[in-house]
Formats: structure tokens, C-alpha cells, sequence
């Protein structure tokens, strides 16, 4: 099987039905990220207990690489700790922004390698760590938005 054509289909496949959308009853920390270079607009909720994200949801008007993003990264978040999902940013922002390679992801965060087709499209790059962005203003609770520029 062709790789990139099923991270391409993983791509498409969460842009067109995001999971984890909508409001997160009971949420303790919320923060709103803005991409002006798109016009991705995202707001993310967390539930952060004893020093774990129980559970993560998303609301916005994003396009579907951000929208794909957001999806998968609010799967990959639910039972990590607060440290773990820092690290998750920091080895996804590497990627993206080619401070590593696709070998050097962790295995576990291989299905993230789908978003890493992105970064031959510099323009999309922002699309996809919008989210992300918004993941760690949420974890430090700031309430204000993020913005990529
Ligand atoms: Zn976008």
C-alpha cells in the first residue's frame, strides 16, 4: 500500500468528519487560536484532572488541514499527561517546521506523520500547528488567542 495515500486519506477522513467537535461539559481549561493567513478560528476545551488531559473537544471554523489537526490531535491527547502533551507539541512542531525527520517521530506518534505531508505546502504549515499552538495556552490557561503571526 501506498503510504502517502493513506495519510492523505487519514487527512481527509478526519477534515470531513473531525471527531472530538463541539463543547466539553465540565472543561477547566479553554483557549481560542487564529491563523489571518487562513482564517482558521479554533476554540479549545480541556478537562485537566490530577495532572492528566481526561478529555478534549474543539469548536471552530477552520479548513480541513487545520480541522484534520485539531481532530487528531484532541484523539491523541485523552490520557496523556500535561508534560506528555508538551512534548507531543514540541516533537509535532519539530516536525512541521523540519527540526526532525519523519524517522525521528516516536512510534507512537506515527499516525501524526499523515499532517507531516503539510510542510510542502509552507503556507498550510501554519493550518496544522494552529491547534497546537492553541493546546499550550490552554494548558497554561491564557485566555486570550493565540495567533500564528
Ligand atoms: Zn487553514
Amino acid at each position: 500500500m501506498d503510504l502517502s495515500e493513506l495519510y492523505q486519506d487519514l487527512i481527509l477522513d478526519h477534515g470531513k468528519r473531525p471527531r472530538n467537535v463541539g463543547e466539553l461539559p465540565g472543561h477547566n481549561r479553554e483557549a481560542q487560536g487564529f491563523n489571518p493567513l487562513c482564517g482558521d478560528k479554533l476554540t479549545l476545551y480541556l478537562r485537566v484532572d490530577d495532572g492528566k488531559v481526561k478529555d478534549a473537544k474543539f469548536v471552530g471554523k477552520s479548513c480541513a488541514i487545520c480541522t484534520a489537526s485539531a481532530s487528531m490531535m484532541t484523539e491523541e491527547l485523552a490520557g496523556h499527561s500535561e508534560a506528555e502533551a508538551r512534548e507531543l507539541f514540541t516533537r509535532f512542531h519539530d516536525l512541521m517546521t523540519g527540526k526532525i525527520t519523519d524517522e525521528q517521530m516516536p512510534e507512537s506518534m506515527d499516525r501524526l506523520l499523515a499532517l507531516g505531508g503539510v510542510r510542502r505546502f509552507p503556507m498550510r504549515v501554519k493550518c496544522a500547528t494552529l491547534p497546537w499552538h492553541t493546546l499550550i495556552a490552554a494548558l497554561d490557561n491564557q485566555h486570550q488567542t493565540v495567533k500564528t503571526e
